[in-house]
């Protein structure tokens, strides 16, 4: 791994890279990001969990997040005609920040952008193109990326860092093995008007006849996406529009949401997407945010993933040391592991099936003397606070497993 890294090229102007190349301009690195302005109509990431607040706090962001977004108190959950599960903030006990937002991405992507241009990151408005070094592990600018630079870089950066999302760009290159998650579902999501809500601002979730959906309030508009297991997307149409635009009109769980939705945006495809790459760091490069993994939509964590990843990495090229970069890699891969043991007792059930046992064991004498503690570890997992903290996640694992008092989690599971 280098040593005394002097200069960086970063891969990708989405938040991981943005927010990198801010903390490592203010640490006096010089810094090229290249962030392409071309981007889809529509991308997901729209809905923040409250750890993700200092983090715009610390990018200097929040006030002017704050007026583009929807305040978000909460969570909201729903299975079947029956079942309705609404998840506070502020029901975790000594929570740091019981709010978050949701935000559309190019509002919160313009906005962390701008964090890193004030700072003097030098922005290049263009792809980058990397090459393999030979046959080693190795990669650098290609010609033609390394002159977009425009002198600012005399000769090959010190580190290269791929923060281009999902592509994958070093991954690929030197095909770097990846582990992936346990499903195969395919979510299709668009803007709607006219979509009702349970608790204004509120993401919510419900279980579907196949697969889960969300709905997160936005500035005039909701966001619905359906998460679907692959072999069930056939019988909704042929085209991405045709499948959406059917399961939104019949699915007993959607039908019931009521109200008139119209689809003001077209129709964005996500699939493949739980995926880890088995390295994070090598020689003269490293992977951030979605580039290195990313575990699954259902609890939001992957905004908080690649911020939080952005952090750890600055501290890394501080250090410099081989060391400093292995416990970079670590943290991200321990925190990719902690929330993929909680996202599977969401789709086994029982973690809904806990939700459910918790709201009557409080009415209990041994409910009541512990409560406080569950509600300082179980709930501070999801808002974020506590999603590295191996009690915390080790608890709630544990709570998911043997403490559903004998209930089935069969009917919250999702198919
Ligand atoms: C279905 C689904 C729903 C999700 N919902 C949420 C949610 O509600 N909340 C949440 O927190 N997370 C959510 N996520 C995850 C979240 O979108 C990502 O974890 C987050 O965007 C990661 O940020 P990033 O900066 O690593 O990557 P990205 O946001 O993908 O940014 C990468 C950037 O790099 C650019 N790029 C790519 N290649 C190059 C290149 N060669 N040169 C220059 N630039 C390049 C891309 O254009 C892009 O702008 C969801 C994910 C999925 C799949």
């Amino acid at each position: 791994m280098v040593e005394r890294t002097r200069t960086v090229a970063i891969v990708g102007g989405g938040p991981a890279g943005a927010a990198l190349a801010t903390y490592l301009v203010r640490d006096g690195f010089e810094v090229v990001l290249f962030a392409p302005e071309r981007r889809p109509p529509l991308v997901v990431g729209e809905s923040l969990v409250p750890a993700v607040i200092p983090f715009l706090r610390e990018l200097g962001i929040e006030e002017r997040i704050r007026e583009q977004a929807i305040t978000k108190r909460g969570a909201t959950f729903t299975v079947g005609p029956e079942d309705q599960f609404c998840f506070r903030f502020t029901d975790a006990r000594g929570a740091e920040t019981p709010y978050s937002y949701n935000v559309p991405r190019d509002v919160l992507d313009r906005e962390i952008l701008g964090a890193a241009r004030d700072a003097g990151v030098h922005i290049l408005p263009e792809a980058a193109k990397l090459d393999r070094t030979e046959d080693s592990d190795r990669v650098q600018l290609s010609v033609d990326s390394l002159s977009a630079t425009h002198g600012v870089l005399q000769r090959q950066p010190d580190l290269i860092v791929d923060a281009g999302g999902r592509g994958r760009l070093i991954g690929r290159l030197l095909d770097l093995p990846t582990v992936e998650g346990p499903r195969r579902d395919t979510a299709l999501f668009s803007h709607m008007e006219g979509v009702p809500l349970v608790v204004e601002g509120d993401v919510h979730s419900d279980i579907l006849e196949h697969g889960w959906s969300w709905r997160i309030p936005l500035p005039g508009r909701v966001s619905v996406g359906f998460v679907v297991p692959d072999e069930h997307w056939e019988r909704y149409g042929a085209t991405k529009e045709e499948r959406y635009d059917t399961l939104f009109r019949s699915d007993p769980a959607v039908l019931r949401w009521g109200g008139t939705p119209r689809r003001v945006a077209p129709v964005l495809k996500y699939n493949n997407y739980q995926r880890i790459t088995s390295r994070g760091v090598g020689p003269g490069w490293a992977l951030l945010g979605d580039a290195f993994g990313f575990v699954d939509p259902v609890f939001s964590s992957g905004m908080l993933i690649a911020l939080d990843g952005a952090k750890q990495l600055a501290r890394a090229v501080r250090k410099g040391t081989p060391d400093a970069f292995g416990a970079y890699e670590a943290h991200v891969k321990r925190h990719l592991a902690a929330w993929q043991r909680v996202i599977e007792h969401f789709y086994n059930g029982r973690l809904l099936t806990l939700f459910r046992v918790g709201s009557y064991m409080r009415e209990t004498i041994p409910g009541r003397v512990l409560d406080p503690h569950f509600r300082k570890h179980l709930p501070r997992v999801f808002t974020g606070e506590a999603s590295t903290r191996r009690y915390s996640v080790g608890l709630t694992d544990f709570m998911c497993r043997y403490a559903l008092a004998g209930n089935d989690p069969d009917p919250f599971r999702v198919r």
